[in-house]
């Protein structure tokens, strides 16, 4: 399978870290080779994103915009009292909207193919596009927004020339979730989670070999002191859209769960505690406080597998290192 990003000129240099979107048409035999542009507003998401720029066969820089938890709650049908839970919005629909309406813009313009970055996230960021047209867009994938900001830098500097070349085959997998089953399934509980999977270009190991491996030295911890009506839960399929989470939260009787407590990437090496959530991170803050230690906390939005509780009305916490940053 190809799956190119290349610099060509001033200089060489290829993007191996790079996130091809999913939904997209393929390049063309050979891929596109040309100028790498950005338009006047950077998101390229406007009517006049493209005015006034020769932008035929070239290759667009476009910037994402941040997911916002915000409006994909405004989108919420309501109705959950019933216990039927109304059809609720896909994670970042937002973002996947606006980078909709950005190549759409940039077909129109004649672009050939477009390279996504979000500013400050150097880490792969998967998009996926399934309505009905999306297959007339321009191929396109997301790089981390270090190398963008380099071909920027070129850009700026009197122009660069890329090679883009995307072929994304779709495939089918089986995903599961790993769950403990409480004595009592009515008896009001706390979850714990965790996902189990990450993301194919990574080893996985902080996102999230180390929220799932703490998660099972909880639950070995809880075996011992008997701390009262838990269930743990190793997700699958986060990275895909938070399908195991969503699963569970589609599917399972959420009326004895009192609060969801989240672990992905709590290991990263930044020296920062960070808390999260709308209520339960004091069971954490309180914690900290006894022992001393300094926390950040951050917005209980984010695109890890609190979000389908949140958005449920589950009271969620989660600890992270990165408060300050969004999660994936
Ligand atoms: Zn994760």
């Amino acid at each position: 399978m190809r799956n190119i990003v290349k610099q060509v000129s001033p200089r060489e240099r290829d993007f191996d870290m790079h996130s091809p979107a999913m939904g997209l048409p393929a390049s063309p035999d050979g891929g596109h080779k040309g100028e790498l542009i950005a338009p006047s507003d950077s998101f390229g998401d406007a009517e006049d994103s493209w005015k006034d720029v020769d932008a035929k066969g070239k290759i667009a820089l476009l910037e994402l915009r941040e997911p916002s938890l915000r409006g994909a709650k405004e989108e919420r049908v309501s109705g959950c009292h019933g216990g039927e839970h109304a059809t609720r919005p896909r994670i970042a629909d937002d973002q996947t909207e606006a980078a909709r309406r950005a190549l759409a813009h940039a077909r129109a313009a004649g672009i050939s193919a477009v390279l996504f970055y979000l500013e400050g996230a150097d880490i792969l960021i998967g998009l996926r596009f399934d309505a009905p047209g999306d297959k007339e867009l321009p191929p396109a994938s997301v790089l981390r927004s270090v190398d963008a900001t380099a071909l920027r830098k070129d850009m700026d500097a009197g122009g660069t020339t890329v090679h883009v070349d995307l072929e994304l085959r779709e495939r089918s997998v089986d995903t599961f979730n790993v769950l403990t089953v409480p004595p009592d399934a009515d008896a009001a509980r706390h979850l714990f989670g965790a996902h189990l999977d990450s993301v194919p270009m990574g080893p996985g190991i902080d996102d999230n070999g180390s929220g799932s491996a703490v998660l099972l030295d909880l639950a070995f911890a809880h075996a011992d002191r008997k701390a009262g009506p838990v269930e743990f839960c190793w997700w699958g399929g986060e990275e895909d859209g938070l399908r195991g989470s969503r699963h569970y939260v589609d599917t399972e009787s959420l009326k004895p769960v009192r609060g969801y407590f989240n672990m992905d990437m709590v290991a990263v090496p930044n020296y920062v505690v960070g808390v999260y959530g709308n209520g339960p991170q004091s069971h954490y803050t309180d914690h900290l406080k006894t022992i001393d230690q300094p926390w950040l906390e951050g917005p209980d939005d984010g695109m890890s597998d609190q979000v389908p509780f949140l958005l449920a009305d589950v009271p969620v916490a989660g600890s992270t290192p990165s408060a300050a940053g969004p999660r994936r």
